[in-house]
């Protein structure tokens, strides 16, 4: 198996820019925060079941949530929660096991600060390409009771 892809492309950006409408610094750290996720839960999601993300946040970043984990409001597959921590929760499908991935906070805050503009910067260059661990936390979930989507 080849490495799954976990960094933005110049082709992903325009992807982005078609969906959103415009590059802006929080949509990009939904993208990468999306990418990051999905990149270590593909190491146990052997058999590519359906994703399902579970997301809390703000601003522009779920519209790059949506087009990075292809888990959509549309198709059913992404629920919005409601808190002040920002984090998406990413899992196959019918499985107990997820990874949650929490932007550090420096990076947050930084992000939010840059008021969209982030292209051709360097917090720009390390939300596109940048290590994944210097820009999230990445918790593995074994039990994924407490987010099901239909309680019991
Ligand atoms: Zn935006």
């Amino acid at each position: 198996m080849t490495a799954p892809t976990t960094t933005l492309s110049d082709s992903d950006l325009e992807t982005i820019e078609r969906f959103h409408g415009h590059i802006c610094s929080m949509v990009l750290l939904g993208a990468r925060m999306a990418r990051v996720a999905g990149g270590r839960l593909i190491t146990w999601n052997e058999d590519q079941s359906r994703l399902f993300a579970f997301f809390r946040g703000y601003g522009c970043a779920v519209d790059g949530v949506q087009i990075m984990s292809g888990c959509t409001w549309g198709n059913g597959n992404l629920v919005l929660l409601r808190g002040r921590e920002f984090s998406l929760v990413l899992t196959a499908e019918g499985s107990p096991r997820a990874i949650k991935a929490v932007p550090l906070p420096d990076i947050l805050s930084d992000v939010c600060a840059a008021r969209g503009r982030i292209l051709n910067t360097a917090l720009g260059d390390l939300i596109l390409r940048g290590p994944g661990e210097e820009l999230f936390t990445l918790e593995e979930i074994t039990d994924l009771g407490e987010l099901s989507r239909f309680p019991a």
